[in-house]
């Protein structure tokens, strides 16, 4: 993925289409050539998508009609070449999915920076009994398996069952993480002498006789 750092200096660039004058958008170049086989040579192309675009118009019959299938032309450029080219493209969706968004960018490197500085913190936040650099991770579906399995680890050291209504609460996407704490949290009951209510599913003492939520009691 790109750096923030580099998608913001794409996103300075300024080029102009020759053919329509509007201003190109910077793209995520795809991971493949469409024309000859060979890399584009750039992780970004300034890419013409005006729809009014006259190679753009013009391109829709013209491709139906030398090549028989569906397509036209977008004017594209690299930042370090002198001049760009027209590039076939297969659909009026082409390259939408992949104009540089340099808020989603930040956002994305801001996550994963926190991510980064919570997994540095979790060896620390055992003494400390910080339960934020695990939950933080834990709770992060963007975080890494390793990390997050990592964050479960470290919540059984630390010990501290308020941890535990957000984790039971928490729908978890991957399944191996999901399984992980599927399996972790029976176990952090158990450090920290604790059971759930078989009747109302609170959290109570594991020696309680009877359960200060429901009033049930056990023999
Ligand atoms: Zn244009
Ligand atoms: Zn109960």
């Amino acid at each position: 993925m790109l750096s923030a750092d580099d998608c913001l200096r794409y996103c300075a660039m300024e080029f102009t289409c020759p053919h329509c004058k509007s201003r190109l958008q910077p793209c995520e170049t795809p991971p493949f050539h469409i024309g000859d086989g060979l890399g584009w040579g750039a992780e970004v192309m300034f890419v013409c998508m005006n729809d009014e675009c006259p190679p753009y118009v013009k391109g829709w019959d013209h491709i139906e009609a030398t090549y028989g299938h569906v397509g036209s032309y977008r004017y594209m450029r690299i930042h370090n070449e002198k001049k760009g080219e027209l590039m076939m493209v297969g659909s009026k969706i082409a390259f939408t999915g992949s104009i540089l968004d340099p808020d989603a960018v930040i956002a994305a490197n801001k996550r994963h920076q926190q991510e980064k500085d919570w997994y540095d913190q979790l060896d620390d936040s055992v003494s400390s009994k910080d339960l934020t650099p695990a939950m933080g991770i834990l709770l992060d579906e963007h975080a890494s398996k390793k990390h997050r399995s990592k964050a479960c680890d470290t919540l059984l050291k630390i010990k501290d069952i308020s941890c535990y209504e957000a984790i039971s609460n928490h729908e978890f996407k991957n399944t191996e993480v999901e399984f992980k704490v599927n399996s972790t949290l029976p176990m952090l009951l158990k450090v920290c002498f604790k059971k759930e209510c078989p009747d109302c599913a609170e959290i109570i003492q594991v020696k309680a006789k009877k359960c200060k939520h429901c009033q049930k009691t056990f023999a």
